[in-house]
């Protein structure tokens, strides 16, 4: 299959733009799109082989349950069986924009879609593009990101040709996302609200909002540890990941950095391919090897940002060892490092 490229202009939207993407997605074909969060890989979300075409492109377990995207808060009540008080309260405050929130699923939701749960995740993404697309096509768009199952998640239209090139009909390219990681994911489905994957909505502003809601276990769970499962089927699955194998160092950041320095050196030596993970302010610091920035070590959203773009630029290098320093995990800190120990294998060490 030839997977066209179609570029827009995010600042001069037009409804043809979208026109030849709808009328795929009516289709029950598949569009990558870009959200203010990751790219999307999206489908038809009430046609079970929609879904189950995203499942194949991406390489997904099917039973990693995919995120249907909607256009206007009354969707709520065509997808979900009770929207509670706490529902409506955080689509006010956060809708459109980077969360979701899992509530009982209605009988028009298919098992392709839920991975056979009975609940659904549904999200209003805030980005023009999506919000136009959905609205284009009349459809609500499932749609996970659209990368390969296991890789980075994709921030450019490139990552998306990277990875799926070939297994799709077509990209909307609207250049670089503003976020860089996956929305924020609230279960509204037990007594007390849960964060199921920590995201750019921090728990604190949730619970301005909601003051009861906590963190599931799995998501602060800092040592790879089985008996902690999470409860988004799609946290248990290894993920994030560049192909070479990375370690994060913790602590002191002279320490972290005398070390990051030291190992990266023997394996070098060794002969291996290396790449180091830095920040702004201790990019110079280590001689003699490939660094990249992700940002400003207090700046959490630039951080976010580089992270999964700079873990495939060391793939594209054939980095074989990459060492990363860790980032406070203030505000939106805590979901970074959420990606970045999971794509470490919680490869985490104290120094
Ligand atoms: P992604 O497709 O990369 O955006 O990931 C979607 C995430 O949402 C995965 O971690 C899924 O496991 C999670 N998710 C989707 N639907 C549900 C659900 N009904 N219950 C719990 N987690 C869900
Ligand atoms: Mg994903």
């Amino acid at each position: 299959m030839e997977t066209r490229v179609i570029p827009v202009d995010r600042e001069h939207l037009q409804e043809n733009d979208f026109a030849e993407a709808a009328k795929l997605l009516r289709e029950g074909e598949l569009v990558a799109f870009p959200t203010e969060t990751v790219y999307g890989l999206g489908g038809d979300a009430l046609d079970p082989d929609a879904s189950r075409k995203i499942y194949a492109a991406k390489g997904r377990p099917s039973d990693n349950p995919l995120i249907v995207h909607i256009a206007d808060v009354n969707a709520l009540t065509e997808l979900a069986q009770e929207v509670p008080e706490k529902a409506w309260e955080l689509a006010e405050r956060f809708w459109p924009g980077p969360m979701t929130m899992i509530l009982r699923k209605k009988a028009i939701v298919p098992d392709a879609t839920t991975g056979g749960l009975d609940t659904v995740a549904i999200r209003m993404p805030s980005d023009p593009v999506a919000a136009m697309l959905i609205r284009e096509s009349g459809v609500y768009i499932a749609a996970p990101s659209a990368n390969a199952s296991g890789r980075p998640s994709p921030t450019t239209a490139d990552h998306v040709y990277e990875d799926l090139n070939g297994r799709i009909p077509m990209i909307i390219d609207g250049g670089s996302v503003v976020i860089g990681l996956e929305s924020t994911i609230v279960d509204l489905t037990g007594e007390t609200p849960m964060v199921l994957r920590p995201g750019y909505i921090t728990i604190e502003q949730l619970r301005e909002v909601l003051p009861d809601v906590a963190y599931d276990p799995a998501v602060i769970k800092r040592v790879k540890d089985e008996t902690i499962v999470a409860k988004a089927p799609g946290m248990r699955y290894r993920h994030y990941a560049p192909k070479g194998e990375l370690t994060i160092f913790e602590g002191d950041l002279d320490r972290v950095t005398a070390r990051v320095q030291a190992e990266a050196e023997a394996k070098a030596a060794m002969g291996f391919s290396v790449a180091v993970l830095a920040s702004e302010e201790t990019k110079d610091r280590y001689h003699g090897l490939t660094v990249r920035s992700v940002g400003g070590r207090d700046e959490e959203a630039s951080v976010a940002a580089h992270l999964f773009a700079t873990l495939r630029e060391f793939d594209r290098m054939g980095a074989e060892y990459i060492f990363g320093e860790c980032f406070p995990e203030e505000g939106v800190g805590q979901a970074v490092m959420n990606r970045l120990m999971k794509a470490a294998g919680y490869r985490i060490v104290k120094v």
